[in-house]
């Protein structure tokens, strides 16, 4: 996990609650936040948690077990997150994550969609799309989506949306094409849901249509280096 830094719950909870307000200016009740915690401790969750976020993401299955352990033994009362899986998925993570993750965003192949027909029927997925066409990001290809799509829906599973990331350098021209491009194959699906958007581009992302932001840093502050 990280280095434990402590983490400044009132500072998360301003931070938190004016990015919501900001969020439902811009995008009405359409748009939910994902709050990013990877790499922050449990109590990074229990901060933002309890300033009234009802979702978290987190990328990496040793890490998230090891955290949601911790998290939920020492807050057995309060409100419990629904737990979005946003990173790189191998169907041999799929099985030690079942009991914890509720919406799978990053599905972007069929050995995982597989996987994840046996181990969770019926899940909740997003499926991943790389529309920048940088071959260090996920996702599947547009022109393989279809197949994926119908792979998913006849495993079972119930795809809800799309999810994708941004270009890397953050030009915002090619942020905002590559939203539009992601939001028109969601719509050809009729796919309620479009997850797009981060702490550098989410306003883009909204405007796009995206109705899952992911948010880490701006909420958070500046990731501690991973260590697990
Ligand atoms: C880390 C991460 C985020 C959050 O990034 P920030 O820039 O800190 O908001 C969102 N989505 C994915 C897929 C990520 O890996």
């Amino acid at each position: 996990m990280s280095d434990e830094r402590p983490v400044e719950a009132s500072a998360v909870a301003d931070r938190y609650r004016g990015l919501a307000d900001e969020v439902r200016a811009l995008g009405g009740d359409r748009v939910r936040i994902v709050a990013v915690t990877k790499t922050f401790p449990p109590e990074a969750i229990a901060a933002v948690v309890a300033a009234g976020c009802e979702r978290i993401g987190e990328n990496y299955a040793r890490e998230l077990i090891d955290k949601w352990e911790r998290f939920t033994s020492a807050h057995r009362a309060g409100p419990v997150p629904e737990v979005h899986f946003i990173g790189g998925l191998q169907s041999n993570k799929v099985r030690s994550l079942v009991g914890i993750v509720e919406v799978w965003q990053s599905i972007d192949r069929e050995s995982v969609v597989a996987e994840l027909s046996h181990r969770r029927p019926g899940a909740r997925i997003l499926l991943q799309v790389n529309a920048t066409g940088e071959s260090d990001k996920g996702g599947c290809r547009p022109d393989q989506l279809d197949a994926l799509m119908s792979a998913a829906t006849s495993g079972g599973l119930t795809v809800e949306g799309l999810m994708t990331v941004g270009p890397t350098d953050g030009d915002p021209e090619r942020t905002e094409n590559a939203f539009r491009t992601v939001a028109r194959l969601a719509s050809d699906l009729d796919l309620p849901e479009l997850s797009m958007g981060m702490s550098g581009d989410w306003r883009v992302a909204v405007a796009q249509g995206s109705t899952l932001i992911r948010v880490g840093s701006a909420i958070f502050g500046e990731r501690p280096p991973r260590t697990l």
